[in-house]
């Protein structure tokens, strides 16, 4: 039987988790799969009491041995100091496991209210290097502060990194509309964000069939805005990709519907695009669609398709309804939401 992961996290992390495995048991039910075996493991705010640290060494050890995980989102910016101090939870786990390929889908959804109609596009990210600093390097942190009056931030971009999530975009462009879109900021970042782009342009070579642009990341955020719904994949750096892809999420009607996961080529991380909502936290008003789709690319990931179309059309169905969460207009609680999601997925079995 597959075992997968549990981490809940911070915020509404306890009630958008369990939420994405109420539904992922009613979807491989209905979709005839094996079921699975879930694994609770600390991680957050709740295992700095229980454990001492957010993110225990049982957990990592566990996690080392299971193909795939849901993490909730967690608050480390609200850790005690000592806890501050460390890599955040999802950026160990990225680090530790090479989780290079973060996947962030942005679609509206029919029935919902979206800022730019018919948005259907995936940011994929590269997840290791790029201008995050605190996770480009093997020991240390690439961000530091050598005087009380200079900070300096290192950007790393090696050509193995690029060339694995280049082709990872380009093999997704290839099985969706043939259209990938490189970001990049190569007329100031010549040499850095430059050589990505040259990088992703050597390999797009190789896919004749799939149309190749690229846009610098300022002028991406215009044309997302403007008329987003003409763009497919986008690929690019970390930093880009964690801020266009809240950009593009938002644009698709809210956050809260943003999924994701974290890939290596040998397991995977399913994680909601955004933080843990601590403005809404402990009310039952999330929308625990991003969390719940994100469980659904995982199990996609794991070769149950059956399952993760069952999910996305019953997520859909259920806003086509007009049974929303506050933040898409609504006036659903999570439960209700999530009640609606598998009652759906069950009439349709
Ligand atoms: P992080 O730095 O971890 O990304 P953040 O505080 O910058 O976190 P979020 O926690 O994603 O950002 O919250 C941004 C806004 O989006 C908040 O107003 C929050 O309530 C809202 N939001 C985020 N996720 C959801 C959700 N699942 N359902 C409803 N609203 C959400």
């Amino acid at each position: 039987m597959t075992q997968l992961g549990v981490l809940e996290g911070d915020g509404i992390g306890p009630e958008i988790v369990p939420a994405a495995v109420r539904v992922l048991d009613a979807a491989l039910a209905v979709a005839g799969a094996e079921p699975v075996e879930w694994v609770p493991l600390p991680v957050g705010a709740a295992a700095i009491e229980t454990h001492g640290s957010a993110l225990p060494d049982v957990t990592v050890e566990t996690l080392a041995k299971l193909d795939g995980w849901l993490l909730g989102p967690h608050d480390s910016a609200a850790y005690p100091a000592e806890h501050r101090a460390r890599l955040n939870p999802s950026g160990f786990l990225r680090k530790h496991f090479d989780l290079f390929a973060n996947i962030r889908p942005a679609r509206a959804f029919e029935g919902a209210p979206a800022l730019v109609p018919g948005l259907d596009l995936v940011v994929v990210r590269e997840n290791t290097e790029g201008f995050y600093a605190d996770r480009s390097t093997y020991r240390g942190t690439g961000e530091f502060m050598p005087t009380a009056d200079v900070a300096i931030a290192m950007g790393i971009f090696t050509r193995t990194a690029i060339e694995r999530i280049a082709l990872h975009a380009l093999e997704l462009a290839r099985r969706r509309r043939r259209h990938l879109t490189i970001v990049h900021k190569a007329n100031v970042l010549r040499t850095s964000t430059g050589f990505f782009l040259e990088i992703c342009r050597q390999l797009a070579a190789g896919f004749p069939d799939v149309e190749v642009d690229d846009f610098h990341i300022d002028a991406m955020t215009v044309h997302l805005v403007r008329h987003g719904a003409d763009f497919d994949v986008l690929v690019t750096e970390n930093m880009f990709g964690d801020i266009l892809s809240d950009l593009a999420g938002e644009l698709a009607g809210s956050l809260g519907i943003a999924p994701s996961i974290n890939a290596s080529n040998d397991r995977a991380m399913a994680q909601a695009a955004h933080g843990s909502a601590p403005d809404i936290a402990g009310r039952g008003l999330a929308n625990p669609t991003a969390m719940i789709a994100s469980g659904a690319m995982l199990l996609d990931w794991l070769g149950v398709t059956d399952a993760a179309d069952v999910i996305d059309r019953a997520l859909r169905a259920t806003v086509a309804q007009g049974i929303r969460t506050p933040d898409l207009g609504g006036c659903a609680g999570t439960t209700e939401f999530t009640s609606a999601v598998v009652d759906s997925i069950r009439q349709h079995a």
